[in-house]
């Protein structure tokens, strides 16, 4: 899982992060050191321990003040900021940038990667913030508050399988992921993904907005029975969301709902035949595939398990 600087870098995959279990050997942070002085981030090879990092703490340095400016503000992150995003965080990521074609001249493919995903995707990060705290604020308001963990295992599920998928567009996948169930009729009253929509209007490109609303409604099973999304994020994110209705959760959200709507036990029973076991072969990607056999199995035990215990009235 990504840990977020208060910029948004993601302090994960950052070379210079040693807060546990993240230590880096003094090798390792000496070639950090030699690859800063070769991008241009420093103008000499720094110490070791110059370049090592623990993580926004107030003693340590911030080019602007990001860390400082958020504590003061109460907030985790820049996304949580009403000003967001202000003048500095503009000039930061103009900063941040301009440093992109020099790492591409200067790094090794795995080196660029690794420095793209801990500090070019700032922003994009820090978008993903803002959605899951939207995502929260609209399932409070309206559901209970009981999706927003569904929401966020379908996020992890899709961007476990977009690892496996080349050529996956992973922003769209997650915010995708994130807003799947924003306009789920079943909860909300909108047409042609007003909450989704909401959200993503002035954050980003029209055209990218459609390719998520696009990807969000080929996730729905019930509307989407038999028909297999057309796009590779769509796929994902409908593997990643069925998952969910799978394995111990699945049990578990079955259960849950059956309560919610007063429903006797072989009836939420009956939703496994009807829907949950037909899951595993409905999957797109291969490591969806892998990862439903293994919930199917779980869901095949649970089952035979009830029977048993079960008395026939
Ligand atoms: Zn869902």
């Amino acid at each position: 899982m990504k840990i977020l600087a208060a910029c948004g870098n993601d302090c994960s995959v950052c070379p210079r992060y040693t807060a546990l279990p993240y230590e880096k050997t003094g090798e390792e942070l000496q070639h950090t050191a030699e690859l800063w002085m070769k991008i241009g981030y420093r103008d000499h090879v720094v110490t070791n321990d110059e370049i090592a990092c623990s993580g926004c703490r107030p003693e340590n340095r911030c080019r602007y003040r990001v860390i400082k400016c958020c504590a003061e503000k109460g907030i985790k992150t820049c996304a949580a900021c009403p000003a967001y995003p202000c003048e500095t965080m503009r000039e930061c990521f103009a900063v941040t940038r301009s440093f992109e074609p020099k790492c591409r001249e200067v790094c090794s493919d795995a080196e660029y990667e690794i420095l793209k995903r801990a500090f070019f995707e700032k922003e994009q990060n820090l978008l993903i913030e803002q959605a899951i705290s939207y995502i929260s604020e609209l399932f409070r308001s309206n559901a209970g508050g009981h999706d927003t963990e569904h929401t966020l295992r379908v996020r992890r599920n899709a961007m476990m399988i977009a690892e496996t998928e080349s050529g996956c567009d992973r922003e769209i996948t997650e915010l995708a992921a994130l807003l799947h169930d924003a306009d789920d009729h079943k909860l909300f009253h909108t047409e042609n993904n007003r909450n989704a929509r909401t959200f993503l209007e002035g954050r980003i490109d029209a055209d990218r907005i459609e390719r998520i609303c696009a990807c969000i409604n080929s996730v729905s099973f019930s509307r989407n029975r038999g028909k297999i999304p057309e796009t590779l994020e769509g796929k994902i994110v409908q593997d990643a969301d069925r998952l969910d209705a799978m394995g111990a959760v699945g049990i578990a959200r079955t259960f849950a709902y059956g309560g919610e709507h007063g429903r006797p036990l072989r009836e939420s029973v009956q939703h496994f035949h009807d829907k949950l076991l037909l899951l595993k072969d409905e999957m797109n990607t291969e490591t969806a595939k892998q990862l439903a056999a293994k919930r199917h199995a779980f869901l095949e035990a649970f089952l035979s398990e009830l029977d048993e215990e079960m008395i026939d009235l």
